[in-house]
């Protein structure tokens, strides 16, 4: 899979304030990532370095394997990381005119990135007509205006209502299966859980877990497993009566049973059907549990 930015070992001061803690992660093409964090545990920080509006205090990152410098990669990122921001007295559709003429793109791009976000039938109203959800809309449209590799947002359902949450994690969801690469940064562990692939979650400026959403969430724990031949393990496990879903990890195959399964019944299954197992690892997440504790410790602020 193609690599669109890697993080190593990145790390970020402000004075005394250790807000990015050597963090490394990479974000593959097609992917919807989530960077997940109460406030202050550094996620907008570690935006705004790789967007190169922060400077880094160490480390380095890279956009598309190194081939290109920053300034070049950044006109393939589309990012919204402020409020919205467009001329208050002018149409969705004049000030969208106004952006293709900055960064010299087609007009026609206008009407169909409207319609991606759902504003095509409230193109002529003025911005400041718009509530906040369609303004962060706009801004999503703006965003993909130059069909950007990937799309870069910053808590994009802050001050929303449940509707209008919905409607940006439905457009957040309908980008991504169009095969833009999606980034973004929230504190809600629901809303990274429901949108997002993949995961960076982050704690005082500290990684603590990078991976698959399911893995991170699952309930019941989940197998690692691995055999000499992962396409015969894929096809037992897929009749397994036990298991929701499997997911391919490099040479690993993980397993989430919807009810506990116990190591020596999976392992006897699959040697009945033929199957010898190298490698079997139960793993438990306790994450999720940890991760609902932070996040009420900090609404109790
Ligand atoms: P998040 O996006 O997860 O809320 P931030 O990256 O905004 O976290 O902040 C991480 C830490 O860095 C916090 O302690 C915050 O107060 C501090 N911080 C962020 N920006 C600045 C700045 N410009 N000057 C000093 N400290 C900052």
């Amino acid at each position: 899979m193609e690599t669109i930015l890697s993080i190593n070992n990145l790390d970020k001061k402000y004075g005394n304030v250790h807000a990015v803690k050597n963090i490394s992660f990479e974000i593959k093409k097609g992917n919807v990532y989530g960077i997940l964090g109460p406030n202050g545990s550094g996620k907008s920080t570690t935006l705004g370095i790789i967007l190169n509006v922060v400077n880094k205090t160490s480390g380095n990152y890279s956009w598309f394997g190194g081939t290109i410098n920053t300034h070049e990669a950044l006109k393939k990122v589309g990012a919204i990381i402020e409020r919205p921001n467009f001329y208050p007295y002018m149409t969705a559709y004049q000030n969208l005119k106004l952006v293709c003429d900055i960064k010299g793109i087609n007009y026609r791009k206008i009407e169909e990135k409207l319609e991606l976000v759902e504003l095509l039938d409230r193109k002529d109203s003025k911005f400041r007509t718009y509530s906040l959800g369609m303004k962060q809309r706009l801004a999503i449209a703006s965003a993909l205006l130059n069909d950007p590799e990937i799309l870069i947002l910053d808590e994009p359902t802050n001050g929303l209502d449940p509707q209008g949450i919905r409607q940006i994690r439905d457009i957040i969801k309908q980008i991504a299966s169009l095969g833009t690469t999606i980034l973004l940064a929230s504190h809600l562990l629901d809303e990274v859980e429901k949108v997002c692939s993949h995961a960076i979650v982050l704690r005082k400026g500290e990684i603590l877990y990078v991976g698959s959403v399911n893995a991170m969430t699952a309930n019941e724990g989940f197998f690692e497993l691995q055999t000499d031949n992962n396409n015969a393990l894929k096809e037992a496990l897929a009749v397994h009566p036990d298991i929701e879903k499997i997911e391919e990890s490099g040479d690993k195959i993980l397993v989430y049973p919807n009810t506990p399964i116990e190591g020596g019944a999976l392992n006897r299954y699959l040697f009945d059907k033929g199957i010898c197992i190298n490698h079997m690892v139960l793993k438990q997440n306790s994450l999720e549990e940890q991760f609902i504790q932070l996040t009420a410790k900090k609404s109790s602020n």
